[in-house]
């Protein structure tokens, strides 16, 4: 198996995409490599220490942007590739933002709410003089929520001494937050499975879907596409998942959740499971592997990278890959679904919904001024298609997969930012 290497994996489709666009050398290194790391040792009032990091890898197109993730993994190396992501996907959708990303290593599930807390404090009062409206916005990741984000705002507010709520971004509502944020990365996605099921002439009602990850991006992503008529057959969390070839209602199944704590308990104790139950809601409990290997039209990656590699690729039965994680394929994978005649929507493109509300609720914060829903919704909508008709189009011109279409895209946009600035 391929070693997961996220940023390695950013490297590779950086120089596939210079060669593309005939770049230099000199012009190549500086993309490589991110401005700027912070990295700090943060200690709690019960003496718990973490390793907390902020990379911010290029602000030639605006501020940096990215999420902060609470994660036993988060090192710096992963840290470093999701702010290379970053970059990338805010020039994907063309809005005016650089690419960052923070982390703090630690597993949230062992940490009280207290400590939860002192720990968002803690990773501000590090970072505080390398954030700000104007300067880098970080916003939630994985295990990090709207409420941390509060607790977040109010370390740097005190800090700096004056209201800043544009700091960060994915903030509950009464704290400055923008209608739409919480579905805005599924929603995004949607959209752009929806135009491309509508060019191939398919319809919701004949397609069937397996997503991996029941959290902000898999659940909404689940609930959306389930009101719009697709036919959910399989959801899966970190402890396992749940197959139907009838369908699964994800509001039904999102509720038993939180009543019994994971899919998986919804029908089993421990590694017993409930038959009778099972036969009779039409379920099997599987795994996660086995849940993208299953039998469906559309499969949609929405918890951890490296997930597909060329150990599964082959496997998997889907038409359609929609990526709403961060890297869930290796650059192997990627050739496998090339040459089986997967469709892939790379990541930078799929869950770029999540910055671009991100990027409205920093506009509103500015202007002082919130918009409806539909506003919201409608602009995302514009700004999604757009990008994705971009792609599409460019990589049917050169016979290129969308990712290093939408990386080419991409980095033409970025280093044109930064000859403008004359930094190359
Ligand atoms: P989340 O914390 O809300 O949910 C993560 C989900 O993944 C949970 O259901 C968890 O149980 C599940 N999970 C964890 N480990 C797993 C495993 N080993 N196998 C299967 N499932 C597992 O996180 P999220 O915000 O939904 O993020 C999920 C992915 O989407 C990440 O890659 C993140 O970077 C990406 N993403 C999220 C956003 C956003 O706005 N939330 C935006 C862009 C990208």
């Amino acid at each position: 198996m391929s070693k997961k290497s996220p940023f390695k994996n950013y490297l590779e489709i950086l120089s596939e995409s210079a060669k593309i666009l005939n770049l230099s050398s000199s012009i190549l290194e500086k993309l490589q490599e991110p401005q700027n790391i912070h990295q700090y040792e943060i200690e709690i009032s019960n003496g718990k220490k973490f390793n907390a990091y902020r990379v911010q890898f290029n602000n030639a197109r605006g501020p940096y942007k990215g999420g902060i993730r609470f994660h036993p993994e988060a090192d710096i190396q992963e840290v470093k590739a999701l702010a290379a992501l970053m970059a990338i996907k805010c020039a994907v959708v063309n809005i005016p933002l650089g690419g960052g990303k923070g982390g703090i290593q630690c597993n949230p599930k062992e940490l009280n709410a207290d400590e939860i807390q002192e720990i968002s404090r803690a990773w501000v009062q590090k970072m505080a003089p390398f954030i700000g409206p104007r300067q880098d916005i970080p916003a939630p990741d994985v295990y990090t929520t709207p409420q941390i984000m509060g607790y977040m705002l109010d370390e740097y507010e005190k800090i700096k001494g004056k209201s800043l709520s544009g700091v960060i971004t994915g903030k509950p509502l009464e704290l400055g937050g923008s209608l739409g944020r919480g579905t805005a990365t599924a929603q995004g996605g949607v959209y752009i499975l929806l135009d491309y099921i509508a060019r191939i002439g398919k319809n919701p009602e004949d397609l069937t879907v397996a997503i991996q990850g029941f959290g902000n991006a898999g659940y909404h992503a689940a609930n959306i596409l389930h009101s719009h008529g697709f036919k959910i057959v399989a959801v899966s969390d970190s402890k396992g998942a749940l197959y139907s070839k009838n369908g699964l209602d994800p509001q039904l199944v999102h509720s038993k959740k939180l009543e019994k704590g994971s899919l998986k308990n919804i029908y089993c104790e421990g590694e017993v499971c409930d038959s009778e139950k099972l036969m009779s809601d039409g379920v099997k409990v599987i795994t996660n592997e086995e849940l993208l290997e299953c039998e469906c039209d559309i499969l949609i990656p929405a918890a951890l990278d490296g997930v597909i590699t060329d150990e599964n690729a082959e496997n998997i039965k889907a038409s359609i890959i929609l990526e709403l994680a961060n890297g869930p394929l290796t650059p192997e994978a990627d050739d496998i679904f090339e040459k089986n005649n997967v469709i892939v929507i790379p990541d930078v493109l799929a869950n770029a919904g999540g910055v671009t509300v991100s990027y409205f609720e920093l506009v509103q914060n500015i202007q002082n001024f919130y918009w409806k829903e539909e506003e919201v919704q409608s602009r995302l909508k514009e700004i999604m298609l757009g990008a994705f008709s971009d792609i599409l189009n460019f990589s049917t011109q050169k016979k290129i997969t969308l990712r290093k279409s939408a990386f080419v895209l991409a980095v033409e946009r970025i280093v044109k930012a930064m000859e403008l600035r004359g930094r190359i």
